[in-house]
């Protein structure tokens, strides 16, 4: 507690630390009340119109054993009191920290939505990124797989030495060190814990201003100003906000879990709603349309993918299927491009009011260099080969249909070299191509079925001679 108290008055008073001051009066649309939770042992949800208070956020995985849910059927019962008896160890942790750091007010989604209530979540889900956003502090329970676990009973601290330093200024610091054995033991057990694992979590994660999360062996703080060791991916989205970290984020994303998968869209809807607000580009069912090309090129990462019967959605889009997918175009494969394709349009079909959330479906419109896969290099010739080809399906490779190539975009760091016998430079370069399958309903419409790169050089262009088209990507 001394801990996270030293750290928040630090937050709170370091001028350095002032990006990590909100100045909102957001608040949740309700919110737990904690006023008489030590000495009477109960709680109530209170509607929060007209209020302005600080309130501490929790982040946690639900499980299977759920207990107390605010529903239709219980939520006078939550305005009137509920006894802390009746919640889970994770709530009854977090309603006695925040007791404890001198707040009142505690927001934990499934007692401050109204969970039967279709219209309440799709309200509520999109405030999630206020609601984080706004936290006094969000507490983050990484080490409980499920509500009952708790996460200060199992929480071991480890050993930990605490120092305390004068500074010329008068003021005094305190700093902990940690034997680099646990810290080592540390670091490997962040990368496991079950709340990075959940699919919601991502952004609950990266929103805060600031958060602690308890692991099993150490907790962490996190704030804007100073992050702790396993949130590279929070100074990315922070500091750097381009497309080639949005891409790095949804590689994380699709290794995540969700227990609805329909939610693949709305559990990050947060983070896409800032991202479009700091960059305004255009978001199209997961993908930005400033950056189409590099965003369509996605593959799957290790691990199957699988197309999921109640989700629809755009084939060319990642949020279509569940599994681990990669992108090409990634931060430790920088390539200078020159782009084959042009994108002419985009029509998103919304399933909510959420312009962020679930998807009907989706299409691209676009000209690009079209040809029968797959291109047939001839024969390896001298020292070298001439090209090559590789695909990866989305699914199971497609026999029955005819595949084809759409170029849409070159790798122009190529190499230029003399060939012995051959007149003039050759330059060699990549190409990555989408996979796709014609449409029997419309002959200009094209589903997504893998990607492909071909590896070549300039003697055979005429090996991928293709014809410029206008089509539609469903
Ligand atoms: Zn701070």
């Amino acid at each position: 507690m001394a801990r996270l108290q030293g750290w928040l008055q630090i937050c709170d008073t370091e001028p350095s630390h002032n990006i990590c001051q909100q100045s909102s009066v957001f608040m949740p649309s309700r919110v737990i009340d904690t006023a008489d939770a030590l000495e009477q042992q109960t709680v109530k949800l209170v509607e929060t119109t007209g209020m302005q208070a600080d309130y501490i956020a929790l982040s946690h995985c639900w499980g299977t054993s759920q207990r107390f849910l605010t529903t239709k059927s219980t939520i006078d019962e939550a305005r009137s009191g509920i006894s802390i008896s009746l919640l889970p160890e994770t709530f009854r942790d977090a309603i006695w920290l925040t007791s404890k750091l001198g707040k009142r007010y505690l927001w934990i989604d499934s007692l401050c939505i109204v969970q039967d209530d279709e219209n309440d979540w799709l309200v509520e889900s999109r405030q999630m990124r206020h609601i984080y956003w706004n936290s006094y502090l969000t507490v983050a329970a990484s080490n409980g797989r499920d509500d009952n676990d708790g996460f200060l009973r199992s929480f071991k601290i480890g050993e930990l030495i605490e120092i305390v330093l004068n500074l010329p200024s008068g003021a005094s610091r305190r700093i902990y060190i940690q034997s680099t054995k646990a810290r080592s033991r540390y670091v490997i057990e962040s990368g496991e814990l079950p709340l990075d694992s959940r699919g919601w979590t991502l952004q609950e994660r990266l929103l805060p201003h600031r958060a602690v999360r308890y692991g099993t062996m150490s907790m962490e703080w996190a704030c804007r100003y100073q992050e702790g060791p396993a949130t590279g991916i929070w100074n990315d989205f922070w500091h750097l906000r381009t497309h080639l970290h949005w891409r790095r984020m949804i590689e994380q994303y699709t290794r995540r879990s969700l227990t609805y998968e329909r939610d693949k869209l709305p559990a990050i809807s947060g983070l896409a709603e800032m991202f479009a607000d700091t960059t305004k580009n255009k978001y199209c069912a997961g993908l930005w349309w400033e950056g189409l090309a590099e965003d369509l090129l996605w593959t799957k990462g290790s691990g199957i993918l699988t197309k999921p019967k109640d989700r629809n959605g755009p084939s060319w889009s990642w949020a279509s299927v569940d599994g681990p997918i990669d992108f090409v175009m990634t931060k430790n494969n920088p390539m200078t491009v020159a782009y084959e394709s042009t994108f002419i349009d985009s029509d998103i079909k919304l399933k909510t009011q959420n312009p962020y959330g679930e998807v009907e479906s989706g299409t691209i419109t676009l000209e690009g260099p079209l040809r029968p896969l797959k291109v047939i290099f001839p024969e390896k010739h001298g020292v070298g080969r001439f090209g090559y080809q590789k695909e990866w399906f989305d699914f199971e490779k497609l026999i029955s249909e005819e595949v084809f190539e759409l170029d849409i975009l070159r790798n122009t760091d190529s190499i230029r070299s003399d060939v012995p016998g051959v007149e003039g430079p050759v330059v060699s370069y990549s190409l990555i191509s989408l996979l796709i399958v014609k449409l029997t309903s419309n002959p200009d419409t094209f589903a997504r079925v893998g990607l492909c790169r071909t590896d070549t050089d300039s003697r055979f262009e005429r090996s991928l001679a293709a014809s410029r088209l206008r089509i539609v990507l469903v």
